[in-house]
């Protein structure tokens, strides 16, 4: 039995014939004609699933050609357009993980260009004329603006962490209060690292409230690490306390003097702290949510400590452990090393980066992440109302009512989830069209997307992550929208 549906599916083209249409017949110029297969297919598979959904209906087999055809190209075009591109972040988050986290410094993309292009010292010690290692080219900086006897730098701070506990817990416990269990996100979850690291979770204390005598409670012979976790995305305000760095580092001299072991040598317990976004400099421009540096954590008390590199650093990806020298010489033996290890764009660009911030005030200006951050609410405003300006002269009369509004941003990447920072965006709100329709434009239908926040049927631009050339893209793109708009009478309707 036929029904009106299945009469349709007969409509469909087959590929081959997809495939003689002029418009994939050009394209085989410059694509693999088994690549344009698939496109065809999948332009077929989608028609007829919405003919079989009754969504969608074809007079004849030229109409359903020419709309397979058409969704081939399209399949076509998509394959050479870069996936991973620029946008545009207008949200006024600086640490925007979905965004990329942090761009960045000037120094670093040339650092990187320039290793990228060619051969490099990556493991060739020039001064030796031999083999060299690929630690060392961020070692000496980590260790001079840290005060550090020894670092080491792998793929991300998650890396850092794992090899960490695999390193020094493996089959041994780790203590950690329950009030530092988080989950960072993108599903990294400090229980499953370490059970995935090969180390035994010893929890102690309550999600608000862990004390030191909670900690020493919990002290084992098998016990190798007292872990510290930086909350990172949460606070828990209130009723709370929590052990800090320097009593940690009595309960593990306590315990060590008892088992007489040294410092950081092996039965030892060790003090490890994993910072999350860490940092290099106080930044003082933070006021109240400023958080202890790298440095900091080790003059505390800390026998290794673990940071990201794009996070409140501004670097590239990467995840960086500093220590002893004993206890980083294990890590570099460690097969983790090498399976984590930095590529040498990585290096190239974490070396470049680290490198600004020998001084120190330079660093507040040439790393973005920084700049941002610390940047005036005022010079912040001043950057709206340019595009303000430049967005009423942009859009035609009678569309959009634009104004400059404070607001608050946020660091964003897990870091300062308290610290409310000041800052100013531009409200479009719409008289034409409507803030989802224009979001949606804005971010489907521009090569460079431009990504905004919508608050209250309105689109907000906030200008704390915006740069000066930023501000012309962000106003076409939001001409564009409303010439559409326009021509198209209300849109979003
Ligand atoms: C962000 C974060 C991590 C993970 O760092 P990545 O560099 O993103 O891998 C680990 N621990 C804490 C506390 C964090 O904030």
């Amino acid at each position: 039995m036929t029904t009106p549906r299945t009469d349709q599916l007969r409509m469909l083209p087959q590929v081959e014939e997809t495939l003689r249409a002029p418009e994939l017949r050009a394209l085989e110029a410059i694509m693999e004609r088994s690549v344009l297969a698939d496109c065809a297919r999948e332009a077929t598979d989608e028609l007829r699933q919405r003919l079989l959904a009754g969504e969608r209906t074809c007079a004849d087999a030229d109409e359903a050609a020419c709309t397979v055809v058409e969704g081939a190209v399209a399949r076509a075009l998509a394959c050479l357009r870069p996936s991973l591109r620029r946008v545009v972040n207008a949200t006024g988050v600086v640490v925007h993980t979905n965004l990329g986290r942090s761009p960045l410094p000037e120094a670093a993309v040339q650092a990187v260009a320039d290793v990228a292009r060619g051969y490099s010292t990556l493991e060739y010690d020039v001064a030796s004329m031999a083999r060299g290692s690929r630690h060392d080219h961020v070692e000496r900086l980590v260790c001079a603006l840290t005060g550090a006897e020894a670092a080491i730098a792998v793929n991300n701070n998650a890396a850092a962490v794992m090899m960490v506990l695999s390193e020094f817990a493996r089959e041994r416990e780790a203590v950690v209060s329950r009030g530092e269990l988080v989950e960072i996100g993108g599903s990294f979850r400090i229980p499953d690292i370490m059970e995935l690291s090969g180390a035994l979770m010893r929890e102690v204390g309550t999600t608000n409230r862990t004390r030191a005598a909670d900690y020493e409670r919990a002290l084992a012979p098998g016990t190798s690490m007292l872990l510290k976790v930086h909350p990172s995305n949460y606070r828990v305000v209130g009723f709370a306390e929590d052990v800090g760095v320097p009593e940690l580092r009595r309960i593990a001299d306590e315990e060590n003097a008892r088992r007489g072991a040294a410092r950081g040598g092996r039965d030892s317990v060790l003090v490890y702290e994993d910072q999350g976004s860490g940092t290099l400099l106080r930044l003082g421009f933070l006021g109240s949510s400023a958080e202890p540096t790298v440095a900091e954590s080790l003059r505390s008390g800390c026998d290794l400590v673990s940071f990201s590199g794009d996070k409140l650093l501004g670097g590239p990806q990467a995840g960086i452990v500093v220590g002893s020298s004993e206890l980083v010489g294990r890590l570099k033996r460690n097969p983790l090393a090498r399976a984590m290890r930095l590529d040498k764009m990585a290096i190239a660009a974490l070396e470049a980066t680290l490198r600004l911030y020998l001084d120190p005030e330079g660093a507040l200006r040439s790393i973005p992440v920084l700049r941002m951050l610390s940047e005036p609410a005022e010079a912040v405003r001043e950057r709206a109302e340019l595009l303000a300006r430049t967005l009423r002269e942009a859009v035609p009369e009678g569309c959009a009512r634009i104004e400059v509004v404070p607001e608050t941003a946020r660091a964003g990447g897990g870091a300062l989830p308290l610290c409310d920072i000041e800052t100013h965006a531009v409200r479009v709100g719409f008289e034409r069209g409507c803030a989802q329709s224009c979001e949606e434009f804005l971010v489907r239908r521009r090569e460079v997307p431009v990504v905004a926040r919508i608050s209250k049927q309105a689109v907000l631009f906030d200008a704390r992550t915006l740069s000066h050339d930023d501000l012309f893209e962000v106003a076409a793109a939001v001409r564009a929208y409303f010439e559409e708009a326009g021509t198209a009478g209300k849109a979003g309707a």
